[in-house]
């Protein structure tokens, strides 16, 4: 089962409606790629084009969401709707998946609904050789088939695919129409903050709030305020937060360090765009130089890196060298 999809987000309706016209003029071009930042609605919009081809009695293009195509979407066994994606997060696409499932499915004619979907999501969790198989379908469109691509990193898509879709990058929400929705889903009084940690993209805040990983920021936050005293025993304060993923903590240290040098560009905490950081920021505003808080985030950047491309890092002293540096600065 997948959750129905019937209407588009409300920072999403401009960028709908275009879509929804051409699908009414049948000017859909057979290979859509929906881009933009993880977090602010691609796929949901992607869902929505989907239904919106197969529905047999459209509102305007739009998915009716009761006729028996838009209920076998729901149900997971729309014949007509393809579904490509890696196997388990993170993982490349295989090329079996595209050299047999999508090309049999290509070739076919639609089974039950007047066209076929393919979803193939993200589009850049493929090799070379996946990607140059995907191409050859895409050289030769077959009639009513479209193809949707979705992507938080186009660039790492092959030119030769980019320039076959039709490219469509969307854009987050308004700060306040952001806050506003995220309110309205249940943000509750963290909102703001889950905001700012999501880089303002609100699909992106909902899943920090569903996993309830902010206390991971706030750790973060605090591990690094601890560290910047020159007695801090750095390696207890590691071992402090051993229980978070490494790539995680990472990511927290990156987006705490990130909000310190927005403040510090400021001259205050209040330029800090996580109020929850705000008062460790005070504390640490006065002792870091800019100089420093870049140079850090690159190195965690770094550190992230390493962490990512070593089979099995060594946390204890992967994180013991960058928070003596972060001290040696302070
Ligand atoms: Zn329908």
């Amino acid at each position: 089962m997948t959750a129905p999809v019937h209407a588009p987000l409300p920072w999403q309706c401009n960028d709908w409606e275009r879509l929804r016209a051409r699908i009414v003029d049948q000017r859909l071009h057979h290979a859509v790629l929906l881009s933009g930042p993880a977090g602010i609605g691609k796929r949901l919009l992607g869902e929505l084009l989907a239904r919106s081809i197969l529905c047999r009695n459209p509102d305007r293009g739009q998915a009716c969401g009761v006729c028996r195509d838009c209920q076998l979407v729901t149900a997971g066994s729309h014949p007509d709707l393809l579904r490509i994606a890696p196997e388990e997060p993170g993982k490349q696409i295989r090329i079996e998946q595209i050299r047999g499932e999508l090309s049999d499915f290509v070739m076919r004619t639609p089974s039950v609904a007047h066209a076929k979907a393919i979803l193939i999501d993200p589009a850049d969790a493929m090799n070379t050789h996946t990607a140059n198989c995907l191409l050859k379908s895409l050289e030769e469109p077959a009639p009513r088939t479209h193809m949707l691509l979705l992507s938080d990193a186009p660039a790492r898509l092959l030119p030769t695919i980019r320039s076959r879709c039709q490219q469509l990058r969307l854009m987050p929400p308004a700060p306040e129409q952001a806050l506003q929705w995220l309110q309205s889903a249940g943000g509750g009084a963290d909102a703001a903050d889950l905001l700012g940690i999501a880089a303002g993209c609100p699909l992106g805040a909902l899943r920090i709030r569903d996993a309830d990983a902010i206390g991971g920021f706030d750790r973060a936050a605090d591990m690094m305020r601890r560290a910047a005293s020159p007695g801090a025993w750095i390696p207890e304060l590691v071992s402090g937060c051993a229980d978070l993923e490494l790539r995680e903590l990472l990511g927290w240290v990156f987006l705490f360090l990130a909000d310190l040098s927005r403040a510090l560009a400021h001259g205050s905490a209040a330029g800090a765009r996580i109020r929850r950081a705000a008062a460790a920021i005070d504390e640490l505003m006065p002792r870091v130089g800019a100089v420093h808080a870049a140079r850090m985030l690159q190195r965690t950047l770094a550190a992230r890196r390493d962490a990512a491309s070593t089979a099995n890092p060594n946390r204890q002293l992967l994180l013991e060298a960058l928070l003596i540096d972060w001290q040696r600065g302070c």
